[in-house]
């Protein structure tokens, strides 16, 4: 049988995330729409983060209802607290992502909190979630790189991903590169010893900040990796890298990984339609090499 990855999107929300201007809810779940008649079946619609926090994400909600009238498409929405816990649930999520850096200076930059604290935290979350049969992702930010500590060694990420294991059997668990600022050999090395001691699913959540959000991608995908993040549009900036270009390109990954006899699920002529939608968002910062190539059209 042929190989096949899962692309997860989440243009609308961690490519909204940082635009300054509020994206109008109608735009939102117009993206929502166009990336599922694309075969987008999973994505991450929103956040339910403290709207004083996060202006851009209060209207998760209404963009989670209207993405779940969607069938056949599992929602996920980011859960930071207790609070975003609840929220998420009496919503109906489909899939709740946690999060939590895997270094100390940007853990407390991004949540305020000491790393031993968000854990802690997001434990009893887990375990509840456990309880309640709700599926789960946990998101590990910085893996690679840190804007205030520079590269990662694999050692501190592998550390956190086996106390994050220890929660949980079999949640999800993706490990990111927030600044896109991962090196291949990095990505290869930490998810071959991930692969290979525990058999969670793993998923890659990339940034191409510095053009390196495919390369890293292939890593993740030949150390074993079927779960992918990208956004449409390559929507989405680094916060700490003003003027850089976002997620890895939804559309750049399905054409890599098409050439290489990979199914997605994705159809390519919609998708791309879908990305110049994305692409188009009033303060976002598009990126990705795909929607400029007109033999790609
Ligand atoms: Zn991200």
């Amino acid at each position: 049988m042929a190989e096949s990855i899962t692309l997860s999107e989440v243009a609308p929300r961690d490519g909204l995330q940082s635009i300054g201007p509020f994206v109008p809810t109608e735009t939102k779940i117009a993206m929502v729409r166009a990336l599922y008649e694309a075969g987008v079946r999973r994505m991450e619609v929103g956040s339910f983060v403290s709207p004083r926090a996060v202006p851009q994400m209060a209207d998760t909600a209404e963009v989670l209802k209207a993405a779940k009238a969607l069938p056949g498409l599992e929602c996920t929405v980011l859960v930071p607290n207790r609070k975003g816990f609840d929220l998420a649930l009496a919503a109906g999520a489909d899939r709740l992502g946690f999060f939590m850096s895997v270094t100390e200076s940007h853990n407390r930059a991004n949540l305020n909190r000491g790393r031993a604290d968000s854990l802690s935290e997001l434990s009893d979350l887990v375990r509840e979630g456990g309880r309640q049969g709700v599926k789960m992702r946990f998101n590990l930010s910085c893996a690679f790189h840190c804007p205030f500590e520079g590269v990662v060694a694999p050692r501190d990420t592998i550390d956190l991903v086996e106390q994050v294991f220890a929660l949980d059997l079999g949640m999800e668990i993706a490990i990111a590169d927030t600044t896109g600022n991962a090196a291949p050999d990095q990505v290869a090395a930490v998810f071959r010893h991930t692969v290979a001691s525990w058999e969670n699913p793993w998923a890659f959540h990339g940034h191409d900040t510095y053009g390196m959000g495919l390369a890293n991608a292939l890593a993740a995908y030949q150390a074993g990796v079927r779960v992918f993040d990208g956004a449409a549009g390559g929507l989405g900036g680094c916060p700490f890298a003003p003027g850089a270009t976002g997620n890895t390109a939804t559309e750049d990954l399905a054409w890599m990984f098409a050439r290489m006899g990979v199914a997605t699920g994705l159809d390519m002529p919609r998708l791309l339609t879908a990305a110049d939608l994305c692409a188009k968002v009033p303060g976002g910062t598009p990126g990705g090499h795909l929607r400029g190539v007109p033999a790609a059209r």
